[in-house]
């Protein structure tokens, strides 16, 4: 700390007592902190844009990237790419030592290589190690990685900077139009649709060898998803940015179309035929309209018919996605037509926060009970 210079304001903080990041060794903001750039080989600084977006972009073109971390410089490229391997191969003067292997999380490293419990602990090990274990029968990845071994070493995001040239897919929705339509069998439509981003054809072989793409259960991936349909937002710069964009097309609701989802016999909700139904749309507004009716309704069905079966007659609605007005209003206007009783959040937010003070009451109450009484298992979901 003593050799890092903070600027003024960040120094007042440091050393006010009455500041709640009085002595906070982390403390640095967006003027005086760490930043990230990205250089040409000739060491020119790429003046404009996301230099993480652009690092992707550059590792999607089959580019060399070089990563300076703690330890020295990580040399990264596409694992998919067998051009860029023998790219890599060709400068490091390394024809044939094997390669390690960086996934995002263990489900993207499953169909790679076989996972036990040892191998999930040397992965979780803060010193993010790389683990050697046995390849899987399908050769997802080109032989050029490791030649004519049947080991991979494979490893998992080490420091911030790979988090961050990782989960940059998560803050792209036009990968989620892709898979959706894969999943809706309209292959047909995928080049129209997201053809102008850069890696979409990988992302499709991905799908094809079902390689790194977890489907997703969450209801703001769903928003997500249906914004880069509609052409709402393609990329997303802040948090729920693209749900927020959807919500703001909506000027009234239609009344929801019945056939647009279905319950499966094991209680799952299915929304295919209404997200199938989008791709139709006239513009934006008719289709972030008819989504919101529709996903109200269906939320609503699905929730009413668990009630009657249980016997319940009190809902309490929570999650993050209740801050779409248009979601919470159709909501809450469907279940009272149905007769139960609607409980929203009051004093808290809907999102995580009060998720996780939920979970500290939870802990709470169960710390108040004597183990032999206990016997309810309790856990928590973000939806
Ligand atoms: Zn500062």
């Amino acid at each position: 700390m003593s050799r890092f210079t903070p600027c003024l304001s960040c120094r007042q903080e440091y050393d006010s007592p009455e500041d709640r990041r009085f002595h906070a060794q982390p403390n640095a903001c967006y003027d005086c902190g760490p930043s990230v750039w990205l250089e040409t080989a000739a060491g020119e600084r790429l003046p404009n844009g996301d230099p993480l977006q652009q690092a992707v972009d550059c590792i999607g073109r089959g580019e060399i990237l070089a990563l300076k971390g703690i330890g020295g410089f990580h040399l990264v490229c596409d694992a998919r790419n067998p051009m860029a391997l023998a790219r890599l191969r060709e400068r490091k003067q390394r024809p044939h030592k094997p390669f390690a292997v960086m996934a995002a999380n263990r489900a993207s490293l499953a169909p790679l290589v076989q996972l036990d419990d040892g191998a999930e602990h040397w992965l979780a090990h803060p010193g993010a190690p790389v683990v050697i274990l046995p390849k899987t029968r399908q050769a997802l990845l080109p032989e050029a990685i490791a030649p004519g071994l049947d080991g991979l070493g494979v490893m998992l995001p080490q420091n911030p900077v790979h988090w961050l040239l990782f989960h940059q897919a998560a803050r792209e929705p036009w990968r989620l139009v892709l898979a959706l339509l894969w999943q809706l069998g309209r292959e047909d439509l995928i080049e129209q649709r997201v053809g102008q981003h850069n890696g979409w054809s990988s992302v499709l072989q991905m799908l094809h060898h079902g390689f790194n793409c977890p489907l997703s259960s969450s209801l703001g991936r769903v928003f997500d998803a249906v914004a880069a349909l509609l052409g709402v937002c393609d990329l997303q710069t802040y948090e729920a940015q693209a749900a927020m964009l959807l919500e703001a097309r909506v000027r009234q609701l239609p009344s929801a179309t019945s056939g647009l989802w279905h319950i499966t016999p094991d209680n799952q909700l299915d929304l295919s035929p209404l997200l199938e139904h989008l791709l139709q749309a006239d513009n934006a507004q008719a289709g972030a309209e008819c989504f919101h009716a529709n996903l109200s309704a269906a939320l609503a069905d699905w929730v009413i018919r668990a009630a009657r079966e249980h016997s319940i007659e009190n809902i309490v609605l929570s999650g993050g996605c209740l801050l779409n007005r248009w979601l919470r209003a159709g909501l809450v206007a469907d279940l009272k037509g149905h007769g139960v009783r609607v409980f929203l959040p009051q004093a808290l937010p809907p999102g995580d926060g009060a998720l996780a003070l939920g979970q500290v009451w939870v802990a709470i109450m169960r710390a108040n009970i004597k183990p032999e009484e206990d016997s309810t298992d309790v856990s928590g979901s973000t939806g």
